[in-house]
């Protein structure tokens, strides 16, 4: 007879019951202490139990929680649509719900397909991306995505979108060097293009930091305008997945403000409620709203719960929190203090390859050998040995592991809420420290690793 009838993510294992959160703490049934040092999977972004989202879900369904999209709107959803557009660049101002983020990219590689056949181009069919990408669980979101171990049992299943090396500059799969590479990381989406033909590509994706395969990686400067240059070149839509990036994260309301170049599609998710009910969204350019609007008029996708009322109460509240608490300005400051932490880290252990981030979505890089930069074999679970080290420490990290090929590479991400505060971070990285120290311990130990720490 199983124990419970819950099917969890990993058969056998022990989950803590949960009992309540508060801010950046969460607090099971037994009374344990977590600090939630990655707003569960970068989505509790402004903590837990805020009575006001509480409040804004309830007087919503007091009055009507669920209304069928096709027969009605809502004051909610159109003020929903309202805020999200002002956030946009002027160019995108159309926005769809859906309830994830996989929904959210699914529904944007929908719309590019669409935008052209509504011109009578039926040739454009692939949204290509990059290898060190996740994109969502959905099948064709996981054809564009490059997570290999999230692929690999459905191979046959799956478009063979991704194609482009990642702006990895730490572990360059080009095997150059930034700056005088020039970012032949870019160039090579052209060459790609030219190799598969741009009559078939419809769209080219990309998360403006990688997030869940690469642990916070963040493109050089000059990388997302030489990729909108190209995208133009070739009539390919661009699509940002901001699903954990957007809505502050990083600093600024969309990640993509940081380079300063404009996609065709954002898709939202995690963070737009902050995951206090299921919620993600598509913002779509004009111009594509113009072809639609003067062909067919009907955006072929939609679920049940899309644009339901009460979820968008819930987000409309969040983003208010968001705005009054001036969540945005302390994502950069906080996140700034968190990586300069981090990096005294790195000096100390050199287990730490990497420090990387934009704003309160901060990565680390554990490698075995800091000359070389090689990383452990994936059998070793390194990551997730130092989550659960984490963990039993009462300490939330969240694991980015993929990297290049799909299956190497250990990273995590440290991304607390938006709410966190100096004296917060410094006790992150106390447990970090002590984390890392004791992995560290463990590996030499086992004759995994040979280099202590070196203060
Ligand atoms: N895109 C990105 C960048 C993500 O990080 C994720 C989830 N980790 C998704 C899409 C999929 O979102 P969801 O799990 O809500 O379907």
């Amino acid at each position: 007879m199983r124990k419970s009838h819950l099917i969890k993510p990993v058969l056998g294992n022990d989950y803590p019951v949960i009992s309540h959160g508060k801010g950046i703490y969460l607090y099971d049934k037994e009374g344990k202490q977590y600090i939630d040092g990655s707003s569960g999977a970068i989505t509790a972004n402004i903590g837990h139990g805020v009575q006001e989202i509480a409040e804004a879900l309830w007087n919503q369904a007091k009055h009507v929680s669920f209304v069928y999209r096709s027969q009605f709107t809502s004051d909610a959803a159109e003020m929903l649509a309202e805020k999200l557009a002002e956030y946009a660049p002027d160019e995108l101002k159309s926005v769809f719900f859906v309830n994830s983020g996989s929904e959210a990219t699914e529904t944007a590689l929908k719309i590019a397909i669409q935008y052209f056949q509504e011109q009578g181009v039926f040739t454009k069919t692939k949204v290509l991306s990059r290898w060190t990408s996740y994109h969502g669980i959905t099948l064709g979101a996981l054809s564009m995505s490059g997570h290999q171990l999230r692929r690999q049992r459905f191979n046959s299943l799956l478009e063979d979108f991704p194609v482009a090396p990642a702006p990895y500059c730490y572990q360059c799969p080009l095997k150059d060097s930034y700056p005088g590479c020039g970012v032949r990381c870019a160039d090579e989406l052209e060459n790609i293009v030219q190799a598969i033909g741009a009559e078939q590509i419809a769209a080219f994706i990309v998360e403006p930091v990688i997030g869940a395969s690469g642990g916070a990686i963040v493109p050089p400067d000059e990388y997302y305008s030489k990729i909108r240059a190209i995208c133009d070149k070739y009539d390919i839509l661009m699509i940002a997945d901001e699903v954990m990036t957007g809505m502050g994260r990083t600093g600024k309301m969309f990640a993509m403000e940081h380079w300063g170049v404009i996609p065709d599609i954002i898709a939202l998710g995690k963070g737009m409620s902050a995951g206090y009910t299921p919620m993600a969204a598509t913002i779509v350019s004009d111009k594509i709203m113009n072809t639609i609007e003067s062909g067919s008029k009907v955006v072929m996708s939609g679920h049940t719960f899309s644009a339901n009322p009460q979820s968008a109460a819930a987000c409309l509240a969040v983003l208010h929190y968001i705005e009054r608490n001036n969540l945005q300005e302390n994502a950069a400051l906080m996140g700034d203090y968190l990586q300069n932490h981090l990096q005294r880290l790195q000096w100390k252990y050199s287990l730490i390859g990497d420090v990387r981030g934009k704003g309160l979505l901060c990565g680390l890089e554990l490698i075995k050998d800091p000359m070389t930069r090689e990383p452990f074999e994936l059998s070793n679970k390194i990551t997730d040995r130092l989550l659960s080290i984490c963990f039993e420490k009462g300490l939330l990290v969240y694991p980015a592991v993929g990297g290049v090929t799909g299956f190497s590479g250990d990273s995590i991400l440290i991304s607390p809420p938006l709410t966190v505060t100096k004296e917060q971070i410094n006790d992150i990285i106390d447990i970090l420290d002590q984390s890392i120290g004791e992995l560290t311990n463990q590996l030499i130990s086992e004759g995994l690793y040979i280099t202590e720490a070196t203060s």
